[in-house]
């Protein structure tokens, strides 16, 4: 590569000089995105744990006290900490149902207890009725993996 973007110096002396520093800024572009790419792996690791942290801390809530849900981890830190899926339950007919988070369409903002009113039993829904859902628990599998709705 030539140094296109450095005037070459008129002395012999200089411009070796120039050369030297060429090649050592050549060598430090590598080290340095080596050394970024590091830190953001790790850094990554460590948001995915908080992110798990702050599930396990919603659920241990929602397990003693069964609330507030609100503050809660948002969907996509649920998916990111290893929590994809919701255990809901109707507050009308009690039946229960775990819902994937990764297929909910959702804005970067929304938080799982935003999910409470938005998610409404099919099975009430058809009677007319649009009962809040009871947010029970995140969970890193489906209980019901096999079924649907
Ligand atoms: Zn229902």
């Amino acid at each position: 590569m030539s140094p296109k973007h450095h005037q070459p110096p008129i002395s012999g002396g200089d411009r070796k000089a120039l050369n030297k520093e060429l090649a050592k800024a050549r060598v430090m572009t590598g080290i340095f995105a080596e050394r970024s790419a590091e830190l953001r792996e790790r850094g990554e690791a460590l948001i995915k744990e908080a992110d798990s942290l702050a599930c396990q801390s919603w659920n241990e809530r929602m397990w003693s006290d069964g609330g507030p849900i609100d503050p809660s981890p948002t969907v996509d830190q649920a998916v990111n900490g290893g929590f994809p899926w919701l255990e809901i339950e109707c507050s009308r007919c009690k039946a229960k149902r775990d819902v994937d988070l990764t297929a909910l369409p959702h804005v970067d903002t929304t938080c799982i207890h935003d999910l409470a009113s938005r998610l409404v039993c099919a099975k009430c829904k058809a009677v007319g009725k649009r009962p809040k859902a009871r947010l029970l628990q995140l969970m890193p599998r489906s209980r019901y993996s096999t079924l649907e709705d």
